[in-house]
C-alpha cells in the first residue's frame, strides 16, 4: 500500500507539472476516477453525460466511410508522465474525417483496456490522439489481445522511460501505422478524454479487429506504470454506437 502511495504521488507530481494546473489525480482511492469531477473546477465535464470509455454494444449500422489514414514516421520521443506511456508526433501525419484534416499528435497506453467490445476487456490498448485545426479531437483506439510478439512495440519497449516524468528521445521515428490492424472497419461514437480534464466532443473510432501483444509486452507495461490506468466504463446516456 505504501508502495502503491508512493507511485501514485509521483505520478501526481509528474502529472501536475506536465498539465501545469496543479490538479492531482490517480486511478484509486481518494483522487481516484469517482472523485475526478470534485478535484478541480478545471474538471467539471468529468461527470457528464457523454464520457469515454464506454462498453461499445448495442451497435447501429450505418455504413460508416472507411478510415482514411496518411501515417509516417514521425513519432520522435516518448514521455512516461505517471499516468501513462506517450509518443509524441512531429507534423505530417493525418486522419481525413468529416472533411477535416487531423493531425496526429500523440499515441499512449491503457492496461488493461479502457473500452470493452461487447463485454470484453483486452489486455491494452493504444488512443492515437488526433486534433484539427480548431482543436477538436478524434481518438482512433487499437485493441490488443494476448498473443504473438507486437513487432511495432518490440522497438518502441526497450526505450521507454522507467521515471515518472522522464522523457527520451526515440532512436528512429516510428509510425503509427505499425499500430493498426490490416482489416480498418470500426465503431465511430461521442465520447470524452479518459482523463481530467475529461473534455467532450471527442470523436471516438474503435477498431473493429485487435492486434496480437505477447504477455511478456503487457507484463513489462504494467511494471513501469505500477497500476493499472483504465478508466471505469462510463454510461451511454442515450448515445448511440455506429459501426
Ligand atoms: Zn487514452
Amino acid at each position: 500500500m505504501k508502495r502503491f502511495a508512493i507511485a501514485a504521488l509521483m505520478a501526481c507530481a509528474a502529472g501536475a507539472a506536465m498539465a501545469g494546473d496543479g490538479s492531482h489525480w490517480t486511478y484509486e482511492g481518494e483522487a481516484g476516477p469517482e472523485q475526478w469531477a470534485k478535484l478541480s473546477p478545471d474538471n467539471y465535464a468529468c461527470s457528464g453525460k457523454n464520457q469515454s470509455p464506454v462498453d461499445v454494444k448495442g451497435t447501429i449500422h450505418a455504413a460508416l466511410t472507411p478510415l482514411k489514414m496518411d501515417y509516417h514516421a514521425g513519432g520522435n520521443e516518448v514521455l512516461n508522465n505517471g499516468h501513462t506511456l506517450q509518443v509524441g508526433f512531429q507534423p505530417g501525419s493525418s486522419l481525413m474525417l468529416d472533411g477535416e484534416r487531423f493531425e496526429l499528435k500523440q499515441y499512449h497506453f491503457h492496461a488493461p483496456s479502457e473500452n470493452l467490445i461487447k463485454g470484453q476487456s483486452y489486455p491494452l490498448e493504444v488512443h492515437l490522439v488526433h486534433a484539427d485545426k480548431d482543436g477538436n479531437l478524434a481518438v482512433v483506439a487499437v485493441m490488443f489481445k494476448e498473443g504473438a510478439e507486437n513487432k511495432a512495440l518490440t522497438a518502441l519497449w526497450p526505450q521507454l522511460p522507467k521515471e515518472a516524468g522522464a522523457k527520451a528521445a526515440l532512436g528512429a521515428p516510428l509510425s503509427a501505422a505499425a499500430l493498426l490492424p490490416a482489416k480498418r472497419a470500426y465503431y465511430r461514437f461521442s465520447g470524452s478524454l479518459t482523463t481530467p480534464p475529461c473534455s467532450e466532443g471527442v470523436r471516438w473510432l474503435v477498431m473493429k479487429a485487435p492486434v496480437t501483444v505477447s504477455k511478456e509486452q503487457v507484463a513489462s507495461f504494467a511494471a513501469l506504470i505500477h497500476h493499472p490506468n483504465n478508466r471505469p466504463v462510463q454510461s451511454l446516456n442515450g448515445r448511440v454506437i455506429l459501426d
